[in-house]
């Protein structure tokens, strides 16, 4: 464990030294789970909503996008449920004076049992060897077994403490599991209270006779209320989705873990409205969907887990969520929602305006049911980046002895720059040809020119920075018009011609490619 977080200490401190993420306001001492997202950074994020995007909204005749503002009408806060019930339970240690969501306590010493399972499997495997039968092992061992039972409990418990909103039972459960301050390693709790996770402030120049405004927490609430404009204007036929990419803002009590959890973070979710009675076969498709979207990226098939949730939302009917394995453990990273009718219906009673939806082959009228499926842009840039991050050994360019080398294994169709462009020396003609074929391929890809230092320190790089392909400009090229094509993970070089150039690296970074998987 301690291991995984060095690593994630120095992938911070990474995403700072190669420009990709910085403290909101650092030269005031930062801002509380507050970032900017840098030079590098903010390209990763563009190509990862490119992805999300087309695949989504281009891929899908039956999907359209839109872009709602973050102030909205007050009430669509209260027909929401957020004023009343957008709330987390908090607890506090009396010893460390610091302050954490009791859901998140309860659900850490429940993964704390499901790794000591995953250990003893680990064991196992390699004590059996290839006899080992992991299904057999998991139904009988005494150790397994007694985890397993602890886990059940405690989720039975928990769910059942969250769905009444039991407060005193959420601070008993943690009495009883003997749950410790992971600052203070102390038991000394004090009760669990609500609070609301909604950022205020007032509309209007007149401070007596403004009204109370919020910070959007969630951007679904913008796809809601313009349901029916778009149902209308975009002549849209049940099932459709409506899909939109945006800020949304918490006032989190529990702010750690980097970009995992922010105060102002983003959103890319899509609604898809469907004939009631089908929202489960939809709920089942688009958990499908979203999972292949992940795993067509590449990063590990291993590294995703669903996990139903035992605690409902007061909206939803079913809810999943697609954990990724981050340094710190599985943790969500999308959230897949059946949302029933709830909020179109709140809207109808709030607003007094009729949102039905007339189906003409039946002839009949309904409130749609919703399946959501809604991920957080800063935790799949997060879940990039620590897939991304590699130390290793290689041999020293000059071939004397071995160094470590850091590089970032971001998915090709991702990275920020898809291609650095050198010539090999500052002179003889290399730096104009080189900045030509820079201009020639600048319309395609986000290309970076570089001459200072060795080649070998530009490469080092380039491989930290995350660059897929370095193409280097020598003397030879002056003679054939031919250059060397370096790939960041192998390190080969090839010898390519530069009228090929286009062609090849197209084929490595364009996104076209990974939409295509989508669909075999
Ligand atoms: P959590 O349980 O981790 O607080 P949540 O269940 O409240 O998350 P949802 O309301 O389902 O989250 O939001 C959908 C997605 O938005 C999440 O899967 C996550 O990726 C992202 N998200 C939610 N809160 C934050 C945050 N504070 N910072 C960054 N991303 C967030």
């Amino acid at each position: 464990m301690a291991k995984q977080e060095d690593i994630f200490k120095k992938l911070v401190a990474h995403a700072k030294e190669y420009g990709f993420i910085f403290q909101s306001s650092e030269i005031y001492d930062g801002l509380g789970a507050v970032y900017d997202y840098a030079q590098k950074g903010v390209e990763l994020k563009n190509n990862i909503k490119e992805y999300w995007w087309k695949s989504m909204v281009y891929m899908h005749e039956n999907i359209v996008g839109i872009d709602s503002a973050i102030f909205m009408h007050p009430t669509v806060w209260k027909a929401s449920g957020h004023v009343d019930a957008f709330n987390d339970p908090l607890i506090d240690n009396k010893d460390s004076k610091k302050r954490y969501r009791a859901d998140v306590l309860i659900e850490e010493h429940r993964e704390k049992y499901q790794q000591k399972i995953e250990k003893e499997v680990e064991k196992a495997a390699q004590r059996f060897g290839e006899k080992f039968d992991k299904e057999q092992f998991l139904a009988t061992n005494a150790r397994v077994l007694e985890n397993q039972q602890k886990i059940d409990e405690l989720t039975e418990r928990y769910a059942s403490a969250m769905q009444k909103g039991d407060l005193d039972e959420l601070r008993q459960i943690i009495l009883d599991y003997e749950i410790t301050d992971p600052v203070s390693g102390t038991k000394n709790w004090t009760d669990v209270r609500q609070f609301n996770l909604m950022f205020d402030t007032k509309l209007g120049s007149v401070t007596d006779d403004a009204a109370k405004i919020y910070l959007r927490p969630e951007t679904a609430q913008g796809i809601f209320v313009n349901y029916l404009n778009v149902q209308k204007t975009g002549r849209m036929k049940i099932p459709f989705g409506i899909a939109q990419i945006g800020k949304a803002f918490r006032n989190e009590i529990v702010a750690r873990q980097f970009i995992f959890r922010m105060r102002e973070f983003e959103q890319m979710e899509m609604q898809f409205f469907v004939k009631p009675g089908t929202e489960m076969e939809w709920f089942n498709a688009w958990r499908e969907k979203r999972l292949r979207w992940h795993k067509a990226l590449g990063m590990g098939d291993g590294n995703y887990r669903l996990h139903d949730h035992d605690k409902l939302a007061h909206y939803a009917n079913a809810a999943t969520d697609i954990e990724y394995n981050f340094p710190f453990g599985f943790k969500e990273l999308e959230g897949i929602h059946s949302r029933t009718d709830f909020d179109l219906k709140q809207h109808q009673e709030f607003s007094g305006k009729k949102i039905q939806y007339f189906d003409n082959e039946t002839n009949e009228s309904y409130i749609p049911y919703v399946v959501e499926t809604s991920i957080g842009l800063d935790r799949m840039f997060l879940s990039v980046l620590s897939h991304a991050y590699t130390e290793e050994e290689v041999v020293k360019e000059d071939g004397s002895g071995s160094e470590t080398r850091v590089v970032l294994r971001i998915p090709a169709f991702l990275a920020p720059v898809k291609l650095a462009i050198f010539p090999l020396i500052k002179k003889d003609g290399l730096p104009e040809k080189a900045r030509e074929i820079y201009h020639q391929l600048k319309y395609n890809f986000n290309c970076e020119y570089e001459e200072k230092d060795t080649i070998g320190r530009r490469y080092r790089r380039q491989d930290a920075a995350g660059t897929p392909y370095c193409i280097t400009v020598d003397h030879q090229t002056l003679q054939d018009n031919t250059v060397t094509l370096r790939d960041r993970d192998t390190m080969l070089q090839e010898r390519i011609a530069i009228e090929q150039l286009d062609k090849i690296v197209s084929g490595k970074v364009n996104i076209r490619t990974l939409l295509n998987k989508l669909e075999e």
